[in-house]
C-alpha cells in the first residue's frame, strides 16, 4: 500500500546517500583523472541534502517525495550532474503519480533516461553516465515486458546492464562533459557519472532485496 511504498522509497533515498558518502572519495578521484575532482563531493551534498529534505515527510506520495529529490538535487548538486540527475528526476516523478509498479518503474526510468538525453544530448558511447543508464533503461524494460520476470529480477539485469555500460566508459573517448577537453587524454580512465549511475542502481537492488 501507500505507506509501505513510502516506507521503501525513504529506505531506498538513505541507502543512496550514505553509499555515495562511502562512495565520495572513490567518485571524486575518477573525477580528478578526466575531470574537476568533485563528482563525490557534488553526489555526496546533493544526497545529504535530500535526506534532511525528505525527514519526516509523514504523508506526501511517492511521485511527490521523487519530485523533491530531483529539485533538491538540481538545487545542491551543481555542475553538469546536478541538472542532468536533478532535472529528469523531477520530470519523471510524474510517472510515479499511480504508486510504483512495474509498469510505472519501466515508465519512470524510461522517462528519466530520454530527459537525460535531451538535456545532456550525449549519445552512447560519448563517455558520461547515458553509458550506463542507457543499457540500465532497456535492459529493465525488456526483462518487464519480454521476459516477464518481476521488477526485482529486472532490477538485478538492469545492474549488470549498467556496471557493463560503466566498465565499457574506461576504454573510449569523452565527446561530451569536461572530459572531453582531454580529448583522447581521456581514454583509460572510467567515466564518474556512470559510475555514480551505477552505485545508485546497486543501491536500488539491494534495498528492494531486503
Ligand atoms: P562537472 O563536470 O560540471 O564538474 P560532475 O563532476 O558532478 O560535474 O559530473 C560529471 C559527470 O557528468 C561526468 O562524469 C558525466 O558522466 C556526466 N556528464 C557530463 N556532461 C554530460 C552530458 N552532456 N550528458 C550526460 N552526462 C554528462
Ligand atoms: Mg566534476
Ligand atoms: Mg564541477
Amino acid at each position: 500500500d501507500e505507506d509501505a511504498q513510502r516506507e521503501a522509497l525513504l529506505d531506498a533515498i538513505e541507502n543512496v546517500a550514505a553509499r555515495l558518502a562511502t562512495e565520495k572519495s572513490h567518485l571524486t578521484e575518477l573525477d580528478s583523472a578526466i575531470g574537476d575532482a568533485d563528482h563525490g563531493a557534488n553526489m555526496d551534498r546533493g544526497f545529504a541534502a535530500v535526506v534532511e529534505e525528505v525527514e519526516g515527510v509523514d504523508d506526501a506520495s511517492v511521485a511527490e517525495i521523487t519530485k523533491t529529490v530531483g529539485v533538491t538535487l538540481v538545487s545542491t548538486v551543481g555542475g553538469a550532474s546536478g541538472p542532468l540527475y536533478g532535472g529528469s528526476i523531477m520530470s519523471a516523478s510524474g510517472e510515479l503519480e499511480e504508486g510504483i509498479t512495474a509498469e510505472t518503474a519501466v515508465a519512470f526510468a524510461e522517462a528519466y533516461l530520454e530527459k537525460v538525453q535531451d538535456r545532456g544530448d550525449a549519445q552512447v558511447g560519448a563517455k558520461t553516465m547515458v553509458d550506463a543508464l542507457t543499457p540500465a533503461v532497456h535492459t529493465f524494460k525488456k526483462s518487464i515486458e519480454q521476459d516477464d520476470l518481476d521488477p526485482l529480477e529486472a532490477l538485478a539485469k538492469a545492474v549488470d546492464a549498467a556496471e557493463r555500460g560503466a566498465r565499457f566508459t574506461t576504454p573510449i573517448r569523452a565527446k561530451k562533459g569536461r572530459a572531453s577537453y582531454l580529448g583522447w587524454r581521456s581514454v583509460g580512465h572510467r567515466d564518474p557519472g556512470a559510475t555514480s549511475t551505477l552505485f545508485i542502481l546497486e543501491t536500488l537492488l539491494a534495498t528492494a532485496e531486503d
